[in-house]
């Protein structure tokens, strides 16, 4: 069996925590299975280069910001096949140069293009394991880019797809994909299964236990994914394609982005063209836009209010500052403040009331909405920032996910 195992900066996060890695990755190797590595930096490394450039500027370069960032993953490569080594394995260390993977250029947000697998095919081939650093690929033209946080997932997946493994673990510190952030909920319980619709709309809404990209990947080319933990051997939770949509919970989980930003245009044109000067401003200047809301018009006008992420937040005020005279709006404001919870289920679609239920439950506890957007398999509210773990914990009991059997 060829099986691709990543692991993330907690399983990583200190030598003897790669020890224990080397050890788990050897024995696989040793039941004689062909065995590809994806490694993510070490603990919060990320997060403490990204800390150090701020002491420098405000406004360090993207490509500059790449170059410092996949330093981190290779740290931890190198070190783990220190490790393996040691224990008699065979093993090498590639970047993400080195293992063929192609990136489209975007720095900080890089999607990966195509993966090149005949390095990695030709070491297989070597009897070696294979180290690769996750979260970072090449462009054609030789630069580095990093894939967004949590990517080393997608290059997991990628990996996985363009070797044709039979299965892609995914290791990190809690024990499977669970009904709620452990962190958050303490009561929350661990899912067996989850669909990759589901697990999709999960990721995508900030549950950070999988990249969202990760999980696309892996539905489009049915590719097994497993996510367990690095310091047991529990089975964990397997995200596959769930045959019957009539079996499924009407929710399975609930999830939370605190990282939300929002932006409100008053008095703006109600006309044609005027929604794509704004939108398509802001993606040329590669700001993910989340939910859009437009008021009632009076007089001709109109408001326009939108969440992004909180990092573009000042890339986005520059955008809306400069197109506000040519979309007529008197005016614009900004709330940095909020948070997203979202439920989740693929049964919600036969299910009327699922959505009334959470407002309800919300309102119980004095929790404003700010937004609303629904799609047939989740419900997303904006809240305040600080109302969030109550939001996420009164959600979790309203559909008693501590007790529903999947
Ligand atoms: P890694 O460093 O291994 O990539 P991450 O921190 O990126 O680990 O992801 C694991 C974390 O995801 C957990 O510690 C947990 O707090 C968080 N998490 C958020 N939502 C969920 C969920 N639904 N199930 C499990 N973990 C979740
Ligand atoms: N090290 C990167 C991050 O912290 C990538 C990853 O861990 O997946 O976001
Ligand atoms: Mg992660």
């Amino acid at each position: 069996m060829l099986v691709v195992q990543k692991f993330g900066g907690s399983s990583v996060g200190d030598a003897e925590k790669i020890k224990n890695v080397a050890q788990r990755v050897y024995e696989t190797k040793q039941n004689g299975h062909e065995v590809v590595v994806v490694v993510s930096a070490m603990g919060d490394t990320t997060d403490e280069l990204i800390a150090l450039a701020r002491t420098l500027t405000s406004n360090a370069a993207e490509r500059d910001m790449d170059m410092l960032l996949s330093t981190g993953e290779q740290v931890s490569v190198a070190l783990l096949v220190i490790a393996l080594k040691d224990l008699g394995c065979n093993a090498v260390g590639l970047t993400g140069a080195q293992a063929g993977i192609r990136t489209d250029g975007k720095y900080g947000k890089a999607k990966i293009v195509d993966v090149d697998p005949r390095r990695l095919k030709a070491e297989l081939a070597r009897d070696q394991v294979v180290v690769v650093a996750g979260f970072q690929g090449i462009t054609e033209e030789g630069e580095i880019n990093t894939l967004g946080r949590g990517g080393s997932d997608t290059t997991a997946v990628a990996l996985a797809v363009a070797l044709k493994a039979d299965l892609c673990e995914i290791y990190t510190d809690v024990d499977g994909v669970y009904t709620a952030d452990p962190r958050v909920v303490p009561d929350a319980r661990k899912l067996d299964m989850v669909s990759y619709d589901e697990m999709l709309e999960l990721a995508s809404l900030g549950a950070v236990v999988l990249h969202p990209r990760a999980v696309e990947l892996a539905k489009l080319y049915n590719m097994s994914l497993v996510v367990r933990s690095s310091f047991n051997k529990e089975p964990g939770t397997e995200i596959k394609e769930v045959g019957s949509m009539e079996r499924a919970a009407v929710v399975s989980g609930v999830a939370y982005d605190a990282n939300v930003a929002k932006i409100g245009l008053f008095d703006v044109y109600d006309r044609p063209g005027i929604a794509s000067i704004i939108f398509e401003a802001l993606a040329k200047e590669n700001i993910n836009v989340d939910m859009i809301i437009q008021g009632a018009t009076r007089n001709g006008k109109q408001d326009i209010a939108f969440t992004v992420s909180r990092d573009d937040l000042s890339k986005a005020l520059k955008v809306v500052s400069a197109i506000q005279p040519e979309v007529g709006a008197k005016g614009y404001t900004h709330d940095e403040g909020l948070a997203k919870v979202s439920i989740v289920g693929a049964g919600m679609v036969s299910h009327p009331g699922v959505a009334a239920a959470m407002f309800k439950a919300l309102a119980r506890e004095q929790v404003n909405i700010e937004m609303i957007s629904t799609s047939e398999i989740k419900v997303s509210c904006v809240v305040a920032l600080e109302d969030l773990h109550k939001a996420v914990k009164v959600c979790h009991e309203e559909f008693k996910l501590d007790e529903n059997e999947k």
